[in-house]
């Protein structure tokens, strides 16, 4: 072995020589379905408008630290009564990560469901915090019992349920969820990356419950490029995380066309409408396909089953189109469409009919 790399596995913590790096996949050329992407551009008056902010931006220059009239834009939003605010991240994967830093005492546990969206347990596995993942049931639901147990033996000190799930699209039940956040002793935090293209929330929630906060992303609303995520809740949280964020974490360009659009936030909402009419045209086209097996989603993408994913998969591949396929467990199997345009919707099709035959 070279010195460097006997160095290297020295000093590394072993459960980080044993991860391999979160995979993005080569999509040159592809119709790219895979990552929960909006599909659509902005209108061109939009991006004149954007483009004359961003002529004039200080990037010489950091960024705001706190940038006041972009929370008080988001605090609009979602309509945050006195004594809630946000807390600002580099795509919300930051914010995961600042929360299982804040409560990450020695012996301290994170909760999640599986499946569900991966960064949970990776992030535990960064910070060295003991992971707690409850299955699911068959049907994807939460199974509460299971769930309540876990709490109750384990403790956790961090619970994330994403709502809707990700990679399964369903809501879960949200009286079950409130009696997680009733039973819990420790922080709840209700992921709502998927909030646009979902008919329920847990934001009016947020006075009901002192251990619960909101988190949500913009990247699913067509911002993924910019990397902009928040925590909404109780300041009395919030005061104590900002004290772990690092001071530049949403870089000036960021913050100008955030709030430009959030200016907009119709343009962006129409286009997750229109994303939820494709969403169902999708689901029945897949439905009416022999051999594949399609589930309910309250988000912008659908999980379906067939008989042998990975062959799908590459097949879908072969003919220019890009999607997830999962792996394990309950998952064995399943595929994963981000919705696209009609147009890429009929592709996807086309070639998923091909590659099953
Ligand atoms: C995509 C996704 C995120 C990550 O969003 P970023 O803001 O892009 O980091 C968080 N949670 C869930 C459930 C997601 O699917």
């Amino acid at each position: 072995m070279s010195q460097a790399a006997s160095l290297v596995n020295n000093l590394i913590r072993p459960e980080i020589l044993a991860l391999t790096a979160y995979h993005v996949p080569d999509c040159t050329g592809m119709i790219k379905l895979d990552a929960m992407e909006n599909p659509y551009l902005l209108p061109q008056w939009l991006k004149d408008e954007i483009a004359a902010t961003v002529a004039d931006a200080r990037i010489n220059l950091y960024p705001d630290p706190n940038p006041a009239l972009l929370k008080e834009k988001i605090r609009q939003l979602l309509a945050l009564p006195d004594g809630m605010g946000v807390l600002l991240g580099n795509g919300s994967d930051e914010l995961i990560q600042l929360l299982a830093m804040a409560v990450n005492k020695p012996g301290a546990a994170l909760l999640s469901v599986e499946p569900s969206f991966v960064m949970y347990k990776m992030i535990a596995t960064f910070v060295g915090m003991r992971y707690v993942g409850v299955p699911l049931g068959d049907d994807f639901s939460l199974d509460l019992t299971a769930t309540l147990a876990a709490i109750r033996s384990e403790q956790p000190e961090l619970i994330f349920l994403a709502y809707p799930n990700n990679p399964t699209g369903n809501l879960f039940s949200a009286s079950d969820i409130r009696q997680i956040i009733a039973a819990s002793t420790g922080l709840v935090v209700v992921d709502e990356a998927y909030y646009a293209f979902a008919c329920d929330s847990f934001v009016p929630h947020l006075t009901c419950y002192p251990n619960l906060l909101v988190m949500r992303t913009f990247s699913k609303l067509g911002m993924a490029g910019l990397r902009l995520g928040f925590l909404a809740g109780s300041s009395l949280w919030l005061d104590q995380l900002e004290k772990l964020r690092l001071p530049y974490n949403v870089g000036v360009l960021p913050q100008l066309v955030a709030q430009k659009l959030l200016d907009h936030h119709d343009v962006l909402l129409g286009q997750a409408d229109q994303i939820r009419k494709d969403r169902a045209a999708l689901y029945q086209q897949l439905s009416a396909i022999a051999g594949v097996q399609v589930y309910p989603s309250e988000a912008n993408f659908l999980l379906f089953r067939v008989a042998n994913a990975p062959l799908v998969f590459a097949g879908l591949k072969q003919r220019g189109v890009l999607i997830k396929c999962l792996s394990g467990g309950q998952l064995t199997d399943c595929l994963r469409v981000t919705v696209g345009t009609p147009a890429e919707n009929e592709r996807f099709i086309a070639a998923l009919q091909e590659s099953l035959s």
